[in-house]
């Protein structure tokens, strides 16, 4: 009897996991499709200065809008993209979007801030630098005018040629952002190693401010290291007006969440640019 419930057990896993395989197979057939097809879009969410209040940056951030799925969250596809090295082309798209966005942006004469893209770990190899600076290059864009947001996985990694892209691309003139910095596994001291001008608090730190004690005292000490190695603070996912006035008490530089806005498509952040829209400070 106990055989026969551990053979079911193993019947049942094994058709879940069948299924979960399947499901894996047709998201990535229909990712291929969807490049082609133009199913992606980036949508951009601001990122605003705990001193001024203004508009200092933007993240862009992939959408999926399948045509029978519906709008397909970046939590699902880049993990599948990630695993079959779809993401190479997915990035390669999106920094090209990106740059095709902010020339026809700079053509209407907008003053825009630094828009910050995200790069996966496995876009990070040698060749990288060339690849980035040819498609500046074809849309006229400075590097100064891209960010460039890495997570602490590829720190991990370690390598010394990780150091050497790094140092390559900040050389161009790109800035790079350490993404959901304190999830993963690198050490405060172990930052300075590399040429990092921006921390990213994770989301995972900030719900709890100022309630959870322990957020708070993670959240100063990472926004007191970064003061001294004079990287500047953004936080993520700041969605209280308790949460900002904690942030801008503790010194954090920026601030990016639904307090101030969701990510928004190309025509509501040009909007918002062109209004001038600012982070009330007043509105505890
Ligand atoms: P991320 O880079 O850490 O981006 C921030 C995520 O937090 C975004 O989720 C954003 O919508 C969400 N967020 C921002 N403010 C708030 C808030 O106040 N509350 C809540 N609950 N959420 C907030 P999204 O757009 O779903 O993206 C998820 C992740 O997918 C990103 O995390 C990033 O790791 C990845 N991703 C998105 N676009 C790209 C891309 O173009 N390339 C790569 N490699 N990864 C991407
Ligand atoms: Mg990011
Ligand atoms: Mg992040
Ligand atoms: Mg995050």
């Amino acid at each position: 009897r106990a055989a026969q419930n551990i053979e079911s057990a193993f019947l049942f896993y094994s058709e879940e996991m069948n299924q979960r395989a399947k499901e894996h197979l047709r998201l990535e057939t229909e990712l291929r499709l969807a490049l082609v097809n133009r199913e992606l879009q980036l949508y951009y969410q601001p990122k605003v200065s705990l001193r001024s209040g203004r508009i200092v940056g933007a993240e862009a951030l992939l959408r999926w809008r399948h045509p029978v799925r519906g709008l397909v969250s970046p939590g699902v596809f880049i993990p599948v993209a990630e695993e079959t090295g779809l993401i190479l082309e997915l990035g390669s798209w999106v920094l090209e979007e990106a740059c095709r966005q902010v020339r026809e942006w700079k053509d209407a004469n907008l003053i825009m801030p630094t828009i910050a893209v995200n790069l996966s770990a496995r876009q990070f190899d040698q060749g990288l630098p060339a690849r980035v600076a040819a498609v500046l290059e074809r849309h006229g864009v400075q590097p100064e005018q891209i960010m460039l947001e890495i997570t602490e996985s590829l720190l991990v990694r370690g390598a010394d040629n990780v150091i050497a892209i790094m140092n390559e691309l900040v050389a161009m003139g790109m800035a790079l952002a350490l993404d959901d910095f304190g999830t993963g596994y690198s050490s405060l001291a172990y930052l300075k190693k590399f040429p990092i001008s921006t921390l990213k608090i994770d989301r995972a730190f900030v719900t709890g401010l100022p309630y959870e004690e322990n957020d708070c005292a993670i959240a100063r000490a990472i926004v007191t290291m970064a003061q001294q190695l004079r990287q500047e603070i953004v936080a993520e996912g700041v969605e209280t007006a308790e949460q900002m006035s904690f942030l801008r008490e503790l010194g954090c530089d920026q601030l990016q969440g639904y307090l101030f806005s969701q990510p928004v498509p190309a025509a509501d952040f040009e909007r918002m640019l062109r209004e001038g829209k600012r982070l009330a400070f007043n509105s505890r």
